[in-house]
């Protein structure tokens, strides 16, 4: 077995006896993306040289008898948080050559823990999209079909952890892009609870939606990073003064008397079969492990997509308004002020960034708002209610994470609304702020990953590990690699 296809808690054992050292884990990583990156395109900047210096480092305190939960882990994070002196681009022309001179939160955690930074990963600009397409730089391949994207917007995490290019990841959240991309690649996304994790230092996409959560190659090494990046940050005033439990404490419990929750609104027309079928063997496995199944409704389902277009995208025009040319960033010269700010946005800003930001600044005018963008945070409200009372019978909601597996480059680039449904199962989580996490449940005709998503209470992610993990160690999908 190659060091760099086994997960975090492996690593860390063999690690921890001395069998072999930091160093030797990097450099298996960078063989791997020597040999695969062409292929899969994961990345946007590859940190050879810190992640060496890192694992020296690790190495070193280890022999010290310093012991650090990550020491000497090689990990990937979404290029949309700032690593100090490590290009931070957004996947974004307007950001190509902005190189961040703090840390965030989570990064900043991480290296507390002795991390190895393995390189920053590809996405849709400003994390906007759900196939990678849309990166200003490049696309990202799935790695169990070259042909195909790897999901979005945290593609390039997704990918990379897939293809073993690295040993887990970061991505970000904000309508689906951790649970999605990590569906359609065949390995475990979580999105926290709003307010879990810290977002000093994510950049800003819609700040009421968005959150930082692991991808990782099993549900264990998924607890164990969850441990090591959240917790209430005085930076940011929405992360949640809440006590942060030892999250792999839930993982090995029983699941006997749980409470499934299956709601009808998740199994309509336009779900894929292969994924149903899978979905509905996965409601079975965790029967049989002796949860039992119920059917809930969540009524407001079908309105999520329509309030989410509306909130994610005024948020993200008053976000984005900052990028101007004159702080940071890519700059084109204009004769004032006022032509080098529609120069700059014009030639930096993507096709997609610039509909979501004329489409938010729509919502937010003045005779518009109240019919769009109020009306919709009312919405809001009501499809939070729903998983209130859904939970009030319920300890976790069991979904599909995506409508269908992995689709063809290409296939949904010209018709943006249908590029938008591809996180119909995803958004309504962000909407309640709740935590959702994608594990691997099996595979359609083609051999393409299909997610089982599993719902969870305010800030109850113990009971989602503890369901996914039960899931998982009763079935092998999370063992299956892509050939590559
Ligand atoms: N695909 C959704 C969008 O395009 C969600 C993206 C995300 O979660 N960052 O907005």
């Amino acid at each position: 077995m190659e060091l760099h296809s086994l997960g975090i808690a492996e690593l860390r054992r063999m690690l921890d006896k001395g069998e072999i050292t930091a160093k030797d884990v990097v450099s298996s990583v960078c063989s791997r993306i020597d040999a695969v990156e062409e292929k899969i395109k994961a990345y946007v900047t590859i940190t050879r040289e810190e992640a060496f210096a890192m694992a020296e480092e690790a190495d070193r305190e280890r022999a010290g008898g310093v012991k650090k939960a990550l020491s000497g882990i090689p990990l990937a994070i979404k290029d949309n948080m700032c690593t100090r002196g490590v290009p931070t681009t957004c996947s974004s022309k307007i950001l190509k050559n902005f190189v961040p001179p703090y840390e965030s939160t989570v990064t900043a955690k991480l290296k507390e823990r002795g991390y190895v930074l393995s390189g920053k990963t590809n996405l849709d600009e400003f994390a906007m999209g759900s196939s990678t397409e849309n990166s200003g730089f490049h696309t990202t391949n799935n790695p169990w079909d070259t042909e195909r994207i790897p999901g979005g917007s945290s593609g390039g995490s997704a990918a990379a952890v897939a293809a073993d290019e690295c040993i887990a990841a970061l991505g970000s959240d904000t309508g689906g892009s951790i649970r999605q991309p990590a569906a359609l690649c065949g390995v475990v996304g979580m999105k926290p609870t709003y307010g879990r994790v810290s977002r000093y230092g994510l950049v800003a996409f819609a700040s009421s939606l968005d959150q930082i959560g692991p991808i990782t190659k099993n549900v264990t090494d998924c607890a164990i990073l969850l441990n090591a990046i959240s917790g209430r940050d005085l930076r940011d005033c929405t992360s949640a003064p809440v006590e942060v439990p030892d999250f792999t404490a839930a993982i090995g419990k029983e699941i006997k008397g749980m409470k499934i929750g299956v709601p009808k609104e998740y199994f309509i027309e336009g779900l894929d079969p292969a994924v149903e079928r899978a979905v509905r063997e996965a409601i079975g496995k965790l029967e049989s492990l002796g949860a039992t199944a119920v059917d809930v409704s969540l009524p407001h389902t079908g309105y999520a997509v329509a309030t989410y277009y509306v909130l994610a995208t005024s948020e993200a025009s008053s976000n984005l308004a900052r990028y101007d040319g004159v702080k940071y960033g890519f700059r084109a010269e204009g004769k004032d002020l006022v032509d080098t700010y529609m120069k700059t946005r014009a030639a930096g800003f993507g096709p997609e960034v610039k509909r979501r930001i004329m489409l938010g600044t729509y919502a937010l005018s003045s005779g518009y708002y109240d019919a769009y963008y109020k009306k919709a945070q009312q919405v809001r409200t009501l499809i939070k209610d729903d998983f209130e009372k859904a939970f009030r019978e319920v300890d976790v909601i069991v979904t599909p994470t995506s409508p269908t597996a992995a689709f063809r480059r290409g296939e949904k680039t010209d018709d943006p609304l249908q590029m938008y449904l591809a996180d119909i199962f995803t958004i309504s989580v962000n909407l309640a702020g709740v935590p959702g996490i994608s594990v691997p449940c099996g595979f359609t005709a083609e051999g393409l990953p299909v997610g089982l998503q599993l719902i969870g209470r305010h800030f109850d992610e113990e009971t989602l590990l503890t369901a996914a993990f039960a899931y998982e160690q009763s079935t092998d999908w999370h063992a299956r690699k892509p050939a590559l």
